[in-house]
């Protein structure tokens, strides 16, 4: 798979530092409110790299953090509070409380539009030391500078600050002559805090080498993503928004600690706009993936609908759009069930061969989703491939888009008294242990037809045509 790096500004061949396993961060949510659909689509960008790499039959390790401290320090409101403790005030809800009632909500959301669990969703709370320890290093080699219990990062020290964003300290410089709210304690207005004091009265805060404070934003992602993938890895997502100053902050840290490069491709993703309105947290008109549901759309309607614009453009978002796509995914998936019944040849012919392979290439082009659905809705009208062959290609690109696209078709098959008793027998030879009993009924589940899996909660059978 071909990825467009940010850093580069071309595309890359995707190939692990370690050959065996891309190891990916993606920055998280932020959780002290509900997560808009237009981060969905941000968040969607790590779970489609990570299956359309493992579709290429390359193994994944995915992070993605939980930011509940240090970002919303960032996001201070007009009475310079932040927006952690004025959810604890509004809630009435501590902390910890508010931060777990969020990363649950977005869990849900993210379930509803396909995005699969990542493998660990570390949180920025938890990861505190890891943070404080980086700091020290950057202070012992220069990096840094304490003023009152506060310290920040002297860009200055860095020689490639700007490298990702294109800003240069001379414009960034420039940029913040007319900044009336300048941090004095800055030597360089472009300086970042790696660690605040704690004003009186905040809740969040932790004691550290420079007394009672909190982590800065950037801080947290340079210490969750090399804790758990190492200070040498492949891929790094974000939103558009994320690129500066949060991601090229990011590499001032990581490098400036570990002295060397960390991330291989930097992958961002375009907005989402609402009429023709970035969809900012403070705008109107912030919709939550349930809010689709309550409007009768399948959330993965608006999956769908995000596979028609290239990731890093910016998508324009409208009702209409999604109502279109939820009819065209409902008309996909009781095809799927008319194709279920019908024989699927082995192997497949040269037609369908074709497809496939058009497929894949448009996958593995900086995930071309838009030109992978010319393919698939040509193949859906295309006179000649069979429909068995069809609903044996669309199940396996399934894996890549993650539609559902089996769902009529499971839902139309029931399995007969006569295998419900098989599949119960062997679920009771397996729990004692019989293997050559539970082979024996798996031979002759298959020899019905069926395709028998092994799930958590026992032998699960499904028509394999
Ligand atoms: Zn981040």
């Amino acid at each position: 798979m071909r990825l467009y790096n940010s850093l580069s500004r071309q595309v890359e061949e995707v190939k692990p530092v370690d050959e065996r396993t891309v190891k990916m961060y993606s920055c998280g949510p932020t959780v002290y409110r509900y997560i808009h659909i237009g981060n969905m689509r941000s968040f969607m960008l790590g779970d489609l790299i990570r299956r359309g790499l493992r579709f290429e039959g390359q193994d994944v390790r995915w992070i993605m953090n939980i930011t509940d401290v240090g970002h919303m320090t960032d996001e201070v409101t007009d009475t310079g509070r932040d927006k952690m403790e004025l959810a604890v005030d509004d809630e009435g809800l501590t902390p910890q409380q508010i931060g777990q009632k969020y990363t649950d909500a977005f869990l849900a959301d993210a379930d509803l539009v396909g995005i699969e669990r990542a493998d660990l969703y570390p949180r920025a709370s938890d990861h505190v030391p890891e943070m404080i320890e980086i700091i020290q290093k950057l202070l012992e080699k220069g990096h840094a500078y304490e003023v009152d219990g506060t310290v920040y990062y002297d860009v200055t020290t860095f020689p490639q600050y700007g490298k990702l964003s294109g800003n240069t300290l001379d414009a960034l410089r420039a940029g913040h002559r007319q900044d009336t709210v300048a941090d004095p304690n800055k030597r360089h207005p472009a300086d970042f805090a790696l660690w605040k004091k704690a004003g009186p009265g905040r809740l969040l805060k932790w004691p550290s080498p420079w007394g009672d404070g909190y982590p800065g934003w950037h801080i947290e992602c340079s210490a969750m993503s090399m804790k758990h993938i190492g200070e040498r890895f492949d891929i790094h997502t974000g939103g558009n928004d994320n690129k500066f100053p949060h991601h090229e902050d990011e590499i001032a840290q990581s490098e400036g600690a570990t002295g060397q490069q960390v991330v291989s491709i930097w992958v961002h993703g375009g907005f989402l706009q609402m009429g023709g309105q970035k969809m900012a947290k403070s705008a109107q008109n912030i919709r939550r993936v349930t809010d689709l549901r309550d409007q009768g759309v399948d959330p993965l309607a608006y999956r769908l609908l995000c596979f028609a614009t290239r990731y890093r453009s910016e998508m324009d978002f409208n009702w209409d759009a999604l109502q279109g796509a939820n009819e065209r995914l409902t008309s996909i998936r009781k095809r799927m069930a008319d194709w279920s019944k019908e024989p699927r040849p082995e192997p497949l012919s040269e037609g369908a061969q074709g497809f496939d392979r058009r497929f894949r290439d448009a996958v593995a082009d900086d995930l071309d989703l838009p030109q992978a659905m010319v393919v698939l809705n040509e193949l859906v009208s295309s006179p000649a491939v069979s429909g068995g062959e069809k609903y044996a290609l669309l199940s396996l690109w399934d894996a890549v888009l993650g539609l559902d696209l089996m769902r009529l078709a499971r839902e139309a098959w029931e399995p007969s008294e006569e295998i419900n008793d098989l599949v119960r027998q062997r679920d009771e030879a397996r729990s004692r242990k019989d293997y050559a009993a539970s082979d024996a009924i798996r031979r002759r589940l298959i020899d019905m037809g069926l395709e028998v899996m092994d799930t958590a909660k026992g032998t699960r059978v499904r028509p394999s045509g």
